[in-house]
């Protein structure tokens, strides 16, 4: 067993630190201050390889591995939550999904544009009674001649207002539950397609998160992504590995936080000493560390798992679940070391606190993971 990562993924790593200290840093407080989208900071991702990092370099992707993915994941999301998640959708949800379901023209015509990052794409699964329980759509798509109309509501969609492509989700046959469920490639601007307000919310704010309303929208036939009624397999395989995606980002959240408060603490004096002396703060430093530490190899296991051909449901699910707890808890520990300065924003770890509670809601929140470790488990 070798723990050290390749030169390859040190590169990799050492580039994406760069960039978020270098590019997103500077503005992170005020685009989560003004819930402003990271607009130019996502076009410079998508120069430098960020936005389709696992797509074959035929559609314009990188050709990397599910680890070198994750490791940038956790890069970008220590500084700028926000911008990593419009990276953790473009790469796992989108081009993912469209590279190992498409057909060749879906993959022409979309997923090279998606890959290198000219457009960004959006995946819409959820609805206002459809969450966890994603088998409950009641979003329609009728087939009628040569398209199919579709006609719905979709919530909490990321990337809503600055996606070009959207993968959505939506019933054609209701009588065979979610058998009948297809999934679509749907283009902005087609008439019928209308994106809602700005959700204003507690964290990752720089995001853009829209419901989007679909009135009759004609989607031509071609647009349908695999065999008639593959669409909740589709969402479920595709968020199996957004999971891992979601995992990387709370592990950067939670080792962000766990630095910054390492820091601080060796700089700020109580009682005539660096607060770091006294064993209440080394004793929160040590636990943050071990439990970093431990979601790491739970999240560099699963990304093992997706590149090795293994079944990756339940560890995916296992470091979205363990690693979204430790973000949560290293986030409200690094705050309480820093203190009123906690209390803050010019120190960051409040908004990486706020930041880190999605982390245990999307793509499937903690409870739904524990469904899904444990029918994994209890499979014969
Ligand atoms: C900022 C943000 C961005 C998002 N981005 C996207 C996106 O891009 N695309 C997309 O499709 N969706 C997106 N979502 C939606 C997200 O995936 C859902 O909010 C999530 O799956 C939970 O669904 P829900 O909100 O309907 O909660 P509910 O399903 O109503 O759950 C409410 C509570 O009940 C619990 N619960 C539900 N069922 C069970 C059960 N069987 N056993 C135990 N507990 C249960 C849940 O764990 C939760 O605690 C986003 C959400 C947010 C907030």
């Amino acid at each position: 067993m070798d723990f050290s990562l390749s030169e390859e993924h040190l590169m990799i790593q050492q580039a994406a630190r760069d960039f978020a200290n270098n590019v997103l840093l500077p503005g992170v407080i005020e685009r989560d201050e003004k819930q402003q989208f990271p607009t130019e900071e996502v076009k410079q991702m998508g120069e430098l390889g960020f936005l389709g990092m696992m797509v074959d370099p035929k559609y314009g992707g990188g050709g990397m591995d599910t680890l070198s993915y994750v490791i940038a994941m956790e890069e970008l999301s220590k500084v700028d939550a926000s911008a990593s998640v419009v990276m953790s959708v473009n790469n796992s949800l989108v081009c993912w999904g469209l590279e190992h379901f498409g057909t060749e023209a879906q993959k022409e015509k979309y997923l090279t544009k998606l890959a290198t990052g000219e457009v960004i794409g959006a995946f819409c699964l959820s609805e206002p009674e459809a969450g966890s329980d994603a088998t409950s759509q009641k979003t329609t798509a009728i087939e009628k001649d040569d398209h199919y109309v579709l006609n719905g509501t979709k919530n909490w969609i990321t990337n809503g207002s600055s996606a070009d492509f959207y993968l959505v989700i939506a019933q054609t046959y209701p009588e065979k539950k979610h058998k009948g469920i297809n999934a679509f490639i749907v283009e902005k601007g087609w008439e019928g397609f209308e994106i809602g307000p700005k959700e204003q919310k507690m964290g990752i704010r720089g995001s853009d998160t829209h419901s989007l309303i679909f009135n009759d929208v004609k989607v031509p036939k071609e647009n349908r992504i695999g065999e008639d009624g593959f669409g909740f397999k589709f969402a479920m395989k595709t968020l199996s590995g957004g999971r891992i995606g979601i995992a990387s980002q709370a592990l950067g959240i939670a080792a962000g936080a766990y630095e910054l408060a390492r820091k601080y603490s060796k700089e700020r004096k109580s009682f005539g000493t660096e607060i770091c002396n006294h064993q209440a703060i080394a004793f929160k430093l040590a636990d943050m560390h071990t439990q970093i530490e431990a979601a790491r190899h739970l999240v560099y296991k699963a990304a093992w798992d997706k590149d090795n051909g293994n079944n990756y449901d339940v560890s995916g699910a296992m470091a979205k679940l363990y690693a979204s707890q430790v973000a949560m808890d290293t986030a409200i520990e690094a705050v309480q070391i820093h203190g009123g300065n906690g209390y803050v924003k010019e120190y960051h770890v409040e908004r990486l606190m706020r930041d880190a509670k999605i982390t245990q809601i999307y793509e499937g929140t903690s409870e739904i993971q524990k469904i899904v470790i444990s029918r994994g488990l209890l499979q014969d």
